[in-house]
């Protein structure tokens, strides 16, 4: 590694230490305590079995010198032994508690950093990659810091206490033991870099793995999958896959234990180093019988503790570097957008030259598009697919920021999360949640309390507007049905109903502008046809976009824009559109005639 790497490495882990045993105990406060009461009485046990095994090795040796007879000496030995070995299963314990807190609170703040994330950040691959190694591997990794730096504090005072006994006995023991230290730091820090880059490597690896994971188990793609008969040729990938791990894997394994083993070793040579310098004591008659005994012990036991010490060292050495991409990742998301604020609309919308690219593209999505949207008018996106319609209902809603241009809202520039509280979008990929037909009405507006008798009956209205209440009458639970059957418990409905569920839930929001991409898509004819036909009595004086390619459904708009490759090639009403005989004439004619 690069000298000034390895000085930037070495003053930024200190630092993610600290902050990682800060949102320990941020997490939980009493139960980072209790853990830490726990190291305190496993050290001090160590010492207790040392001194306990003195006085037995005395009241053996030298009776007549004893402080305490043999069989007190024994059980107070027995005693201490057996709370030192408890206090490690307590331990564990009281870590899951920990661990599962620290984890809660770690999961927080990256939650915190998706739900701040724009579209745009959220839609760029360099976000998704850095979310999916975060959830791969930073997320455990404060707890591991939690073991560490518990296991840490708490070997620090074996090692303090059994040292001290040492130093009594004689003090060359001491750094004997101490010298197999510097090759297990030194070795840990190895580790650490070969954990890091082998994580970063398998990222894209276990992305595309978990992708073929959720193909191959989830509900929505069982019919397409048996259709094509495609599980075969999934499973295969997925196997490639499993085999480019496992090779990968074996080869960390394999350093990992030759790095354990080099650690093991070291620790084993400076114990037997140790215990042959009390043999060599013993004979040249500098220590008796008994201080042997006891040394032997502490020796023993400092030598487990060294262990513990190094593995904790090793483990926060580990750490950091996943805990420096979990800071990374939790500072690359922008700050909070400042809440939205509903506005109602007097005049319109209207969009002035606006372009839009996406990131790492070269072609413009919408390249200079004028176009307006007045209060309580149906405005009409139409044009073949890929042309820029979705992109540009996007930047309408406040999702997108125009590139160039501008987006003026009664006149004026308003600020984006405005927008956003004040237009509802249905998505051509609306989302079907897993919840009660209710919660799936309520949940576009969450600025108010979907408990009251009001709000019940606003959310009944939704739901006879957008022409689904007659189903939700025929459901066992009405309102109250749960719907999906992802989580196994609820009733599925016909893609058309969810529609007008997703359509029910745009209503219940309440905004002035409602986008509406594709809203019929899954609609049967007659169905579409009593949306359309009565579309401004459902709208009940809100303004539309309306993107669809039913020609049948966008003639009555009050106005229609035609989009060609990012652009508006055309503008009018159907008829004027019609009369000009251009793009949009042309595809009017080619759908007529495919139901002639
Ligand atoms: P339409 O709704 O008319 O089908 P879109 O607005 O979805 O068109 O797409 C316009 C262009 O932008 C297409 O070329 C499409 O490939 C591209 N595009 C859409 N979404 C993204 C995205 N998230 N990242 C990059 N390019 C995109």
């Amino acid at each position: 590694m690069h000298p000034v790497r390895i000085l930037k490495s070495a003053t930024a882990t200190p630092r993610l230490i600290v902050a990682a045993a800060g949102e320990v105990g941020r997490a939980d406060r009493a139960g980072a305590l209790v853990a830490s009461v726990y190291q305190v009485i496993g050290a001090g046990s160590a010492l207790g079995v040392v001194a306990a095994g003195k006085l037995t090795f005395d009241a053996l040796l030298t009776p007549e010198q004893a402080a305490l007879g043999l069989t007190p000496s024994i059980l107070l030995l027995a005693l201490m032994t057996a709370l030192s070995g408890s206090i490690g299963p307590l331990q564990t314990q009281q870590h899951r508690l920990l661990g599962e807190r620290v984890s809660q609170r770690v999961w927080d703040r990256v939650l915190d950093t998706t739900a701040r994330a724009d579209l745009v950040t959220y839609e760029s691959s360099g976000f998704a990659t850095a979310l999916e190694r975060v959830q791969q591997h930073a997320l455990t990794r404060p707890f591991a810091v939690t073991t560490s730096l518990l296991g840490l504090s708490g070997s620090l005072l074996g090692v303090g206490a059994m040292s001290a006994v040492l130093i009594g006995v004689e003090p060359l023991l001491v750094p004997i033991l101490l010298a197999a230290g510097l090759p297990a730091v030194l070795l840990s820090r190895w580790a650490s870099r070969t954990e890091f880059s082998f994580a970063h490597r398998l990222t894209g690896l276990f992305r595309r793995r978990n992708y073929l994971r959720q193909l191959l188990t989830q509900r929505p793609f069982a019919a397409e999958l048996r259709a094509f008969d495609s599980t075969g040729p999934l499973r295969r990938r997925h196997q490639a896959g499993n085999d480019e791990i496992n090779s990968a894997l074996r080869k960390q394994v394999r350093r990992r234990q030759l790095i354990a083993t080099l650690t093991t070793l070291g620790v084993a040579a400076a114990l037997t180093g140790a215990l042959l310098a009390i043999i060599e004591l013993v004979e040249r008659g500098r220590i008796g019988l008994a201080e042997a005994g006891a040394a032997a012990i502490a020796v023993r036991l400092l030598s487990g503790q060294l262990t513990t010490f190094f593995r904790s060292i090793g483990g926060l050495l580990e750490s950091a570097p996943f805990l420096a991409d979990l800071e990374r990742f939790v500072a690359s998301g922008p700050p909070a957008p400042p809440k939205g604020n509903k506005r109602a609309l007097a005049e319109g919308v209207r969009l002035d030259g606006v372009s839009f690219r996406y990131p790492g593209q070269d072609r413009s999505a919408v390249d200079s598009v004028d176009i307006e949207i007045h209060a309580g008018e149906v405005v009409a996106l139409v044009g073949e697919n890929g042309s820029g319609k979705t992109t540009l209902a996007k930047i309408v809603a406040g999702l997108y920021e125009p590139e160039e241009g501008t987006r003026h809202w009664d006149g004026s520039a308003v600020p984006a999360p405005d927008v956003r509280a004040s237009t509802t979008v249905i998505f051509q990929d609306f989302v079907r949640y897993q919840m009660t037909l209710r919660e799936n009405i309520v949940i576009s507006d969450g600025s108010r309390s979907a408990d009251t008798e009001a709000e019940n009956d606003r959310a009944v209205e939704a739901a006879r507007q957008a022409g689904v209440l007659g189903a939700a009458r025929r459901l066992a639970d009405g309102m109250d049905t749960m719907l999906g059957r992802d989580l196994d418990e609820g009733v599925d409905l016909s893609g058309g109903q969810w529609q007008r569920v997703a359509l029910a839930r745009a209503l219940y929001r309440d905004t002035p502008l409602v986008v509406l991409d594709e809203p019929a898509a899954a609609l049967d004819p007659r169905a579409e046809h009593e949306l359309f036909a009565d579309v401004r009595a459902t709208l009940g004086g809100r303004a539309a976009l309306l993107i669809s390619h039913r020609f049948s459904s966008t003639r009555m708009a009050d106005r229609i824009y035609v989009m060609d490759d990012g652009r508006v090639v055309e503008c009018g009403t159907h008829d004027e559109l019609m009369a000009s005989a251009g793009q949009y004439a042309e595809l009017y004619r080619l759908q007529s005639a495919a139901y002639r």
